[in-house]
């Protein structure tokens, strides 16, 4: 915006200037020509009184008549001559308003041209990108299509721990885009999804994947939980659709968890609470996360029913600062009351470990026990548990 002002500014003082040098050079045209008829009309008089005197002259040595006709005749001719120097002068004048009326409709005419033009190519140039945008739109939708038909999206799971024994007994579901033999990021796509209306189907699609699999590890009670965009609460069949899903597949309802960010609650209370009731109702739990991050409503943990608490990792960088430490041995205090199971998220070093077991925090999720891994990988490790 900002730099469209200062072009436009550029443009209105480049015309100013060029009119003040048109205007200008146009005064010193018009001031020699001024001068000139001056100079011309200075001579005529000149001549004109020469004239008289030699008639003057003449008068002593011709008859009286003769002298007075002869006056009389050179009287009218500097009459005459006057009149002429009148006429001239209007003219002289008209011309000058004329020309001058000239260049300031063709100033005028100038700015405006000027002033389309760059209205044109700036039309052009938001045209151009908004055919652009929308061809990356389309090719992204294409894409995503392809994605998911191909099952290019692909399951990650990172173990969840308890903290006192240090055992796997869940994980969290992330996605990974495996795109042209590249692995492309959840932070890379999931906003553009959202952005086209596409999240729902990604998410609708994996929560089918995870299904599938509980009802294949039946025999080992590992809890999962799945993210699912804020946005689809939004959706009046979403619900409907998490159903019809959930009844597709044979297994215990209550090892599924739904995370959800906690921004989400502010704007829609009422959607979040009949969301809530719904995967009640169907067992489901639901995990608040990114706790810490965002404007931590307590009023979300006092109007709807949660289950767990994910503590976000930025709470836990800062630990060696009493404060911080303070803040968080509160927040799992709140939460053992509150009979909310809490969950570490990004954990990294013994330290932080360390403090989490003194502080008795439920769960620890982090690349200090596990990154997140491959959906065969982390099947091999619950076999591994069953044996
Ligand atoms: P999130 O739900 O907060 O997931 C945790 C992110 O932190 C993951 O990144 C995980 O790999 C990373 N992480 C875990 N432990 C550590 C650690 O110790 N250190 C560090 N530095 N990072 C750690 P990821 O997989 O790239 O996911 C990013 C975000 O994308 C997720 O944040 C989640 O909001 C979103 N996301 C992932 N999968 C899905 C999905 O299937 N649907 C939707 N709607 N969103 C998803
Ligand atoms: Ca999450
Ligand atoms: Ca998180």
């Amino acid at each position: 915006m900002k730099k469209r002002k200062i072009k436009n500014l550029l443009i209105i003082l480049l015309v100013v200037i060029l009119i003040i040098f048109i205007i200008s050079i146009y005064l010193k045209i018009v001031i020699n020509e001024k001068n000139k008829v001056e100079i011309i009309l200075n001579k005529i008089n000149m001549n004109g009184l020469k004239n008289n005197n030699l008639l003057n002259e003449n008068n002593n040595k011709n008859s009286e008549q003769l002298n007075y006709e002869l006056n009389n005749k050179f009287n009218n001719i500097i009459i005459q001559l006057n009149n002429l120097e009148k006429i001239l002068k209007e003219e002289f004048n008209k011309i000058i308003y004329l020309r001058l009326l000239l260049i300031i409709f063709i100033s005028f005419f100038t700015i405006i041209l000027l002033l389309n033009i760059y209205e044109y190519h700036k039309i052009k140039k938001q045209r151009k990108n908004m055919y652009k945008k929308i061809k990356e739109k389309n090719e992204f939708k294409k894409e995503f299509e392809k994605g998911i038909k191909n099952k290019e999206f692909k399951m990650y799971v990172q173990p969840r721990y308890d903290t006192a024994t240090e055992k796997i007994i869940g994980g969290e579901v992330l996605v990974r885009w495996h795109k042209n033999n590249k692995i492309i990021y959840p932070n890379e796509f999931i906003k553009k999804l959202e952005e086209n209306n596409l999240i729902k189907k990604l998410d609708l699609y994996l929560l089918n994947e995870i299904c599938k699999k509980l009802e294949e590890w039946k025999n080992n009670k590992i809890k999962i939980s799945i993210n699912q965009s804020q946005k689809n609460i939004l959706d009046k069949n979403y619900i409907n659709e998490i159903k019809k899903i959930i009844n597709k597949y044979n297994f215990d309802h209550s090892l599924l968890e739904i995370e959800l960010t906690e921004d989400i609650f502010i704007e829609n209370k009422e959607k979040v609470k009949s969301f809530e009731k719904e995967l009640h109702s169907l067992n489901i739990g639901i995990a608040i996360d990114d706790f810490g991050t965002g404007y931590s409503s307590y009023n979300l943990l006092n109007e709807i029913k949660i289950d767990v608490l994910k503590l976000d990792k930025k709470l836990f960088d800062n630990l060696e600062d009493e404060k911080t430490k303070i803040i968080i041995r509160a927040i799992i205090n709140m939460t053992k009351e509150l009979k909310i199971d809490s969950v570490a998220e990004g954990i990294e070093s013994e330290y932080q470990l360390k403090f989490l077991k003194e502080i008795e925090c439920k769960e620890i999720q982090g690349y200090y026990f596990s990154k997140p891994k491959e959906m065969c990988i982390f099947e091999n490790e619950l076999k591994n548990l069953e044996s």
